[in-house]
């Protein structure tokens, strides 16, 4: 059966994906890094519904965390069979003269060393299952990574470049294993991760800037990713799918 995990799952875009992973027939683990309780109700949610699913905690920046929460989904489920890289991190709005190293390397930590851990661990498994049926992997990026958020977070938008440039080379790397990777690139969302860049508002702020004149939904990109991961998708590998209302 096909097993699932996706980082950051307690709250936003990654919640959204677990849940409609979960209506797919996926067995989910939603991953989270220090919400016990939120995450939980996702797991109610998803059992309610008569879904399978298990929280795990770890914090994807740390190597040793990520490859153990590797080995208890072996362990509970068998091996990953789908990867939704989602949890990301925003800091403060700042201009470069603002940025310290100690804020960069923390959003490259979470933003892309963790994208690459898990990858890591999901490629291990997936690459000896065989028949072209290796499995797939969705990484959330964003708009920022053609837009590079200026004056707001060119630390966040340089993170969400390096991840398109993971996705795109990996992509290759693993083709011929069966694995399939592709990105996601959403605009503005509404999810509290807005609140953490010192904005809940933001989205309304610009929604009269997008062309659609509207901010997204976190179920209109947790669609796009289940369908990059689904056999519907059998023939999509280094793509990214723009989910940002047209801008
Ligand atoms: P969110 O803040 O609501 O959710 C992110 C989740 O990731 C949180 O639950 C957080 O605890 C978790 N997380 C952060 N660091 C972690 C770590 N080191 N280990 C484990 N979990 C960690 O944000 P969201 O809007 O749902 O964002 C999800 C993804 O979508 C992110 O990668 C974000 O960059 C991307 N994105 C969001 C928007 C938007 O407008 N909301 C736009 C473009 C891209």
């Amino acid at each position: 059966m096909a097993v699932a995990l996706v980082t950051g799952a307690s709250r936003g875009i990654g919640k959204a994906t677990a849940i409609m992973l979960a209506q797919s027939g996926y067995k989910v683990v939603v991953n989270y890094q220090r919400n016990k309780q939120a995450a939980d109700e996702v797991i109610s949610t998803i059992h309610a519904a008569g879904g399978e699913a298990i929280a795990i905690k770890a914090d994807i920046a740390d190597e040793l965390q990520v490859m153990a929460m590797f080995v208890e989904i072996d362990n509970a489920f068998g091996p990953v069979t789908a990867l939704v890289n989602n949890a990301g991190i925003l800091f403060q709005q700042s201009t470069i003269e603002e940025l310290t190293a100690e804020r960069i390397n923390c959003v490259l930590a979470t933003n892309v060393t963790g994208y690459f851990l898990c990858c890591r661990e999901a490629v291990k498994r997936m690459a000896i299952r065989h028949g072209g049926n290796g499995g797939a992997i969705v990484n959330v990026s964003s708009a920022a990574s053609r837009l590079g958020a200026p004056g707001e977070y060119v630390d966040y938008a340089a993170s969400k470049g390096a991840v398109d440039t993971l996705t795109t080379g990996l992509s290759v790397e693993v083709a011929a294993q069966g694995i399939r990777v592709n990105g996601v690139r959403p605009g503005f969302i509404y999810t509290e991760m807005h609140a953490s860049g010192g904005e809940a508002g933001r989205v309304d702020r610009v929604k009269d800037l997008l062309p659609m004149k509207r901010g997204g939904q976190p179920e209109e990109v947790a669609q796009a990713i289940v369908w990059l991961l689904s056999d519907k998708a059998s023939y999509v590998t280094g793509s990214f799918l723009d989910l940002a209302g047209g801008k």
